[in-house]
Formats: C-alpha cells, structure tokens, sequence
C-alpha cells in the first residue's frame, strides 16, 4: 500500500499539488496545508487528534522499476472535514498542549 496523495486540504480545500512541500499529513493521511495546520487546527488533526508531518513527495520519475507517480498515481477525490468550525476548535483546544508523542 502506497500513500494515497491525496488533493486538497481538508479544512480550506486550496490544491495541494503532488510535488506542493506545503502539504501535511497525520498517520491516518487526514491532509491539510501547513498554514491550516499552524493557524487553524494547531497540529491537531480534526479527525484522529494527531499531529502532522511534511507530506512526501513521490517521485514523478521511475527511478527502479514500477515505482513512480505514472505508475502508482495520486488520488482524485477531494475529502472534506464532516465536522463544524466549533467542534474542530473545542477539538483542537482539549488537545492542542499535549505533544503529539503523548496523546
Ligand atoms: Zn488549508
Ligand atoms: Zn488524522
């Protein structure tokens, strides 16, 4: 199984392109933009309560056989968040000061 890359943030929905190095995501893929990430969710996924890491970026060439974005392609399917800006924000709050490494 390869990371799915998928398209958009969840919270603003701006692209995030494949190769964007803006793009975060949690352990479960939940993908947001940095800047969403920093000022809007404070590294606390809306979905899990995880933290985030830089998204990495797969290699538009097939540097060994079989492995490159032709061959194992990105999703299309833009994912939104299915919570209102009120719980995200109580979400974010009863989390935010605990490390990622300890929630
Ligand atoms: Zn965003
Ligand atoms: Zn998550």
């Amino acid at each position: 199984m390869a990371l799915e890359l998928r398209p958009n943030c969840e919270f603003c929905d701006r692209d995030l392109p494949l190769a964007s190095t803006l793009a975060r995501i949690c352990s479960y893929e939940c993908t947001f933009c940095a800047d969403c990430v920093e000022t809007q969710i404070h590294n606390v996924c809306p979905n899990c309560g995880g933290g985030f890491a830089p998204r990495p970026i797969r290699p538009a060439r097939e540097w060994r056989p079989g492995l490159s974005l032709a061959k194992r392609p990105a999703s299309l399917e833009r994912v939104h968040l299915s919570y209102d800006l009120e719980n995200i924000a109580a979400h974010a709050a009863r989390i935010k000061d605990i490390p990622p490494e300890e929630r």
